[in-house]
């Protein structure tokens, strides 16, 4: 059994407290990747859309959620991963973006995405313009396509000098 009288925006406001695993200071809801919370009889229902397909920190994510639900009381939940729409920055919270950027991380930059190039290979697409988020200069160059994580690119400063990652639009 559920904790009685639990609200939906209960629910929202625990999670709002759950980190995305790959950077600590941003939560899942402030990523813009859960996209609901619905309750179907006994379970609670928590819809999460990866950052992009196969992103390998969605299990890590499911098991936080659930970790964080039932500390409450919930212990019936079920993650429900949805794929279509895609995850766009859009989702991402300004608070969620400014945290980002506390942490060393460059926010990502709104660009128009080409869902007609998307199966024809995303690596096409120009790398974005992605200020450091040490010093703020626009002159960064693309190191790498790969940074820590499959979800971030490094970049370098070309003035600071100091490599950065860039989480990548998807
Ligand atoms: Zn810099």
């Amino acid at each position: 059994m559920n904790a009685p009288g639990v609200t939906t925006a209960q629910v929202w406001s625990w999670l709002g407290e759950v980190a995305d695993p790959e950077i600590p200071v941003i939560s899942v809801v402030d990523l813009g990747i859960v996209r609901d919370v619905a309750f179907d009889g006994d379970a609670c229902v928590v819809t999460i859309t990866p950052t992009y397909s196969g992103c390998p920190a969605m299990q890590v994510i499911s098991d936080s959620v659930k970790e964080a639900l039932l500390a409450k009381g919930i212990e019936n939940v079920r993650i429900v991963s949805r794929l279509a729409p895609a995850w766009t920055t859009d989702w991402m919270s300004e608070a969620g973006k400014a945290a980002l950027k506390g942490y060393g991380i460059a926010p990502p930059v709104q660009q128009a995405i080409d869902i007609s190039g998307l199966h024809a290979g995303i690596r096409r697409r120009a790398a974005p313009e992605v200020s450091c988020p040490n010093c703020g200069s626009p002159h960064t160059q693309l190191t790498s396509e790969f940074g820590s994580t499959p979800c971030k690119a490094l970049y370098k400063c070309l003035d600071c000098r100091e490599p950065f990652d860039y989480f990548k639009c998807h």
